[in-house]
């Protein structure tokens, strides 16, 4: 059961603001040797407390009789105890007041106290003043001022049973040596009831631990000792299993009194959708590795494949002896460098180299030996001429082109004659250890305006033609003496 008493700091703590006035008048009705007077102090506080009174009388058997009931205390109660004893009340109240009473008597001192009375409908607490008195002839009695914290009251059970949240306040019980031994409910809502497995039961003055599940958790248990003791707020999540469902508590300590409030809200579906939530992230997390991992076997793939493409376009385009551009390639891209050189009004220009006597070769040193000095002259072609820009095709057995895009007549047979230069120099390797020199012949051409890639070759190869009829490893150039030689 809920209830305080003090003796002390009575003005601090009483709700009524008559409470202040009763004990200034008390005080000036100052104890004699026998105490207060009862009869001046009734005389005086009557007329304007005597509703909100009660006089109570010791009986012979340490029981106590209504001498008054106040008219506002019945209204209250819902019906006056006048001539009534206090033990004819609730065993607990009853209890309660009668030791209130009694030490009040003993000590001749005003006496403040709150209860809870457990009443039909609902819980109301009370608090009262407690004034001993002396009459006359030496009787003992009580003047009570009572009063309901009825507002107080109503707004607690008000929001207290609104709450989606379940609420209980403790309070503790200490040993001799002011150690917690337990603590006892001094408030619970119906959702708390709920929570703890309790719905139709009344938790009120139970012991903590044993009717709430929670509590009986060793690690929630010692932190509720700490917010008692060290009177400090706290909060934090926890799973019980009640009636055998498990569920997540939110439990927020906050110290009041000697004791605790415990706000439990249920968390249980949040946690639910929490861990849905992070099995479905987990889920999605695969997945997205497996799509990556698919994402990169195919790109593999398709690099693979672009490599493959690439390799077969320069297979297509290329001389397999020589690596480089067949007959048909080098003609489509020359017409392409043609038409780039005839937009910027640039000249062109083209070799056509023919290796003298290569028949020869093959016959005194063998095809392979042959062919390793075709692959050696075209090595030869391509150092000589600018990378990435010149074109060197094989047009047939030991014959070349080169095409010099953006390249004049002069230049062309700067690069001729160079061609000429490095064969007079060089030896070319038939074998690791052997290798020979041979010389060939070459006609230069430079483009003329309008002039097609089939006629513009054509004069090149006449002018091979007379470098080979005019002797050999000689260069001639497509021009004037085309003419001539027409
Ligand atoms: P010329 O000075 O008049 O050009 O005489 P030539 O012997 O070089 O010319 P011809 O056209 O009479 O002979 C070319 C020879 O090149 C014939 C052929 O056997 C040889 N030949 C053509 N293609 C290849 C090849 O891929 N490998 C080898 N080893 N020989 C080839
Ligand atoms: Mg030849
Ligand atoms: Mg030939």
């Amino acid at each position: 059961m809920y209830q305080e008493v003090h003796t002390e700091n009575i003005v601090e703590r009483a709700h009524a603001p008559e409470v202040a006035e009763l004990l200034q008048r008390f005080a000036l009705h100052a104890p004699g040797a026998g105490g207060v007077s009862y009869e001046a102090l009734l005389k005086d506080l009557m007329p304007r407390f005597g509703d909100d009174l009660m006089v109570c009388v010791p009986t012979e058997d340490g029981d106590y009789r209504y001498e008054h009931y106040g008219r506002e205390i019945t209204r209250y109660v819902g019906g006056s105890r006048q001539g009534e004893r206090i033990s004819q009340m609730t065993p607990q109240v009853a209890r309660f007041t009668i030791q209130c009473y009694d030490q009040a008597l003993t000590h001749g001192k005003p006496m403040y106290t709150v209860h809870r009375s457990l009443k039909t409908v609902r819980v109301c607490l009370w608090e009262r003043l407690v004034l001993p008195t002396t009459s006359a002839n030496g009787d003992r009695f009580l003047v009570v001022f009572s009063r309901p914290l009825q507002f107080r009251e109503e707004l607690l059970t008000t929001v207290l049973e609104t709450s989606p949240s379940g609420i209980v306040a403790l309070r503790a019980v200490r040993d001799d040596d002011g150690n917690i031994e337990r603590t006892i409910i001094i408030t619970a809502n119906r959702r708390a009831a709920l929570m703890a497995g309790h719905p139709d039961e009344n938790l009120l003055d139970t012991d903590a631990r044993t009717s709430l599940p929670f509590l009986s958790d060793a690690m929630i248990w010692r932190r509720c000792l700490y917010a008692i003791e060290l009177r400090r707020n706290d909060i934090f999540e926890s799973s019980f299993t009640v009636n055998g469902r498990e569920i997540w508590l939110q439990l927020a300590l906050a110290p009041l009194g000697d004791g605790l409030v415990i706000t439990l809200t249920d968390i249980s579906e949040l946690m639910i959708a929490n861990l849905t939530l992070q099995s479905r992230a987990a889920t999605l997390a695969l997945e997205i590795g497996r799509e990556r991992a698919t994402r990169r076997a195919l790109s593999h793939e398709i690099g693979q494949r672009e490599e493959r493409e690439q390799e077969l376009r320069r297979l297509a385009e290329t001389d397999p002896l020589t690596a480089l551009l067949n007959r048909r390639s080098f003609i489509e891209k020359a017409n392409r460098e043609i038409l780039a050189c005839e937009t910027d009004g640039d000249d062109a220009s083209l070799i056509i180299v023919d290796i003298d006597h290569f028949k020869s070769v093959n016959d005194t040193h063998g095809h392979v030996a042959g062919d390793a000095v075709i692959r050696a002259f075209a090595d030869l072609l391509l150092g000589l001429v600018r990378p990435e820009r010149d074109l060197v095709g094989r047009f047939g057995g030991e014959e070349f082109a080169v095409f010099l895009p953006r390249t004049g007549s002069a230049a062309a047979m700067r690069i001729a004659h160079r061609i000429q230069d490095a064969l007079t120099m060089r030896e070319l390797p038939t074998s690791e250890t052997m290798s020979l020199r041979v010389t060939a012949s070459l006609g230069v051409a430079t483009r003329e305006s309008a002039e097609s890639f089939a006629e513009f070759f054509a004069r090149a190869d006449s002018a091979l033609y007379r470098a080979k009829h005019e002797g050999r490893d000689c260069i001639r150039f497509a021009g004037a003496d085309v003419a001539e030689a027409a």
